[in-house]
């Protein structure tokens, strides 16, 4: 496996180079952990390791006839299925038993041209209750020369019979340093110009995930900081007049209401935590440092805890359909009455 390619993720990788060495390899894994920290793109690595022509299955060399394919997703024995929305509309992305059903029949052949197929389901949380069920018994009797991958950020919401029945391999956030090189890399083949102050702020923003530190939306939700922090530091029943039509002009942003939303519980979070210790580290607005402090001096802790909070409960209304403007106007009245 090219190890050198997976960055950070230590333990997950001594794990599966030690089975692949041993040639003692499960039938199914499930790769777990929050999302954007590297899952799908190891299980993909595996995938070549099993199958690279020339260093396989210990490692591989991301040049053979093999290696190519997997990486183009060409390659004949690696099957990945994902949960799509049954339209456009759909507010939830599925993994419907035909699409397991169709999985399960490719499974029952012999590799077509590679030593090992590799089957990767990716977001198995969103197996409905049919397709897990199904797939229970391809977990239960499992094809030859067949590896397994689960893919899931949500543990708990798959079948405990279908998590026991795997070996589980837990992933961690990535390390700020391991971040900070995506970062690099990233900005570098689009061409743009890599200053330190953008790198070391997008990788506090990340909290470890890479879509959140590669997120292109960075520069335009960064100038809403200060807007919600004034607001913030407004908001009181005295001045409803000053901060309600902010909740009109928002609730029109339908697509970024919920990263303006995250913005606010990352403010929130700043704002608590330098109340609690003004000299911490751990504050991912940095450059904002000395308006934080100042609205810390203005709010008591629990009322900062309650807003955050109440923040979180608008954001779930809103993705539930609720009406935005009168979420936000219900989320700054909570926010009065904590003050
Ligand atoms: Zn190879």
């Amino acid at each position: 496996m090219s190890f050198e390619n997976i960055l950070g993720q230590d333990r997950p990788k001594q794990t599966l180079n030690k089975a692949l060495r041993s040639g003692r390899i499960p039938n199914a894994y499930l790769f777990h952990g929050q999302k954007s920290v590297g899952k799908k793109f190891t299980a993909i690595e595996v995938g070549k390791a099993l199958n690279c022509k020339t260093l396989g299955p210990v490692n591989s060399c991301d040049k053979c006839a093999s290696c190519i394919k997997i990486e183009k997703r060409i390659h004949p024995d690696l099957f990945i299925i994902e949960p799509k929305k049954s339209s456009p509309t759909s507010r939830e992305a599925i993994l419907k038993i035909d699409e397991v059903r169709e999985l399960q029949k490719k499974l029952l052949y012999l590799p077509y041209e590679g030593k090992t197929k590799v089957a990767i389901i990716n977001n198995a949380e969103c197996m409905n209750p049919q397709a897990a069920n199904s797939f229970l018994k391809t977990l239960e009797e499992p094809p030859s020369k067949t590896l397994i991958i689960l893919i899931a950020s949500n543990l708990y919401q798959l079948l405990p019979t279908v998590v026991s029945r795997c070996q589980g391999i837990r992933f961690h956030p990535l390390p700020t340093q391991a971040i900070k090189t995506i970062i690099r890399n990233h900005l570098e083949s689009e061409g743009s110009e890599t200053q330190p102050e953008e790198i070391e702020l997008r990788s506090r923003r990340s909290m470890g995930q890479v879509v959140c530190a590669l997120g292109t939306d960075l520069l335009e939700i960064l100038n809403e900081r200060e807007e919600l922090i004034r607001l913030v530091s407004l908001v009181s029943f005295k001045r409803m007049d000053q901060v309600f039509p902010w909740t009109k002009a928002k609730s029109k942003q339908t697509e970024h209401i919920q990263l303006i939303l995250d913005e606010l519980t990352r403010i929130l979070r700043d704002t608590v935590l330098i109340k609690i210790d003004p000299e911490t580290s751990a504050v991912i607005n940095t450059d904002l440092t000395k308006q934080l402090k100042k609205l810390s001096l203005q709010k008591s802790t629990p009322a900062l805890l309650k807003m955050f909070e109440t923040v979180q409960v608008t954001k779930v209304a809103i993705k539930l359909n609720a009406n935005s403007q009168l979420a936000l106007e219900n989320m700054l009245i909570s926010f009065c009455e904590a003050a």
